[in-house]
């Protein structure tokens, strides 16, 4: 293992529902990384989701718990369910930060949202708070997702065990862009097959979709 401390990974995200692309991205720094923990963190009040009808908060928790339950090293929080408010990230990586205090946080994001970071809250606290680690999507190469205003430099190849390059963000923090499989699965593209009644299989775990057919999910119109 390579860095002094402890590593702790954080994924957070609507996860509505959570599906094969987040399940493999998160076994891919399981692995690539090998962080004490990743912690998955189901956002309760998410700032940056247009409001379509979401499956509630509980059940995306529950749909995330069931879907890593057994897999060694893998912890959902609860913690923005627990608290008022927008789910900020940066109150988010605080938070564990203060319950693990010796430990190196890397927040889990994907190009797209990596794309819109300068609209979120506080971004440039969120940026110096902790490393990040950017997932890709398809037809966004991660250089493409630095928003621009942003100083992000070169720094070399450290990826821990996976192939890629590292950037300096500003602020000193570390930007890692392992090189992952890319994985063309959404939650937008689940959400409407289930609208139209298609087979979810191979693209959500099968106790995903056993909660979305046992509660009704996902059935109604979704604006935007
Ligand atoms: P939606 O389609 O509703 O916008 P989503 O599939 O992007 O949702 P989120 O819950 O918003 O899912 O994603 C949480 C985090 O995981 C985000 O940083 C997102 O970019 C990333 N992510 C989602 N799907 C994938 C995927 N297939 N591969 C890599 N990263 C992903």
């Amino acid at each position: 293992m390579d860095g002094r401390n402890r590593r702790i990974a954080i994924f957070g995200g609507t996860f509505d529902p959570f599906h094969n692309g987040h399940l493999r991205m998160a076994v891919e720094v399981l692995e690539g990384l090998s962080p004490a923990d990743l912690y998955l963190v189901p956002s309760a009040h998410p700032p940056h989701k247009p409001s379509w009808p979401m499956a509630a908060a509980e059940d995306r928790l529950a749909m995330a718990s069931a879907a890593v339950a057994g897999i060694k090293g893998i912890t959902v929080l609860d913690l923005e369910l627990r608290r008022e408010g927008p789910s900020y990230s940066l109150l988010t990586v605080r938070e564990v930060s203060k319950g693990n205090p010796e430990a190196d946080l890397l927040f889990l994001i994907g190009a797209d949202a990596f794309a819109e970071i300068t609209t979120w809250h506080r971004y440039r606290d969120l940026l110096a708070a902790c490393d990040f680690l950017l997932l890709p999507r398809p037809g966004i190469a991660p250089e493409a997702s630095f928003p621009p205003g942003i100083l992000i430099e070169p720094e070399g190849n450290h990826c821990y065990n996976l192939p890629g390059c590292s950037y300096r963000l500003p602020g000193g923090r570390r930007l890692l862009c392992p090189v992952l499989p890319v994985l063309d699965i959404s939650s937008r593209s689940i959400r409407e097959k289930v609208r139209r009644g298609r087979s979810l299989r191979g693209l959500v775990p099968p106790e995903v979709e056993r909660h979305i057919t046992d509660h009704g999910l996902y059935r109604g119109d979704e604006g935007g």
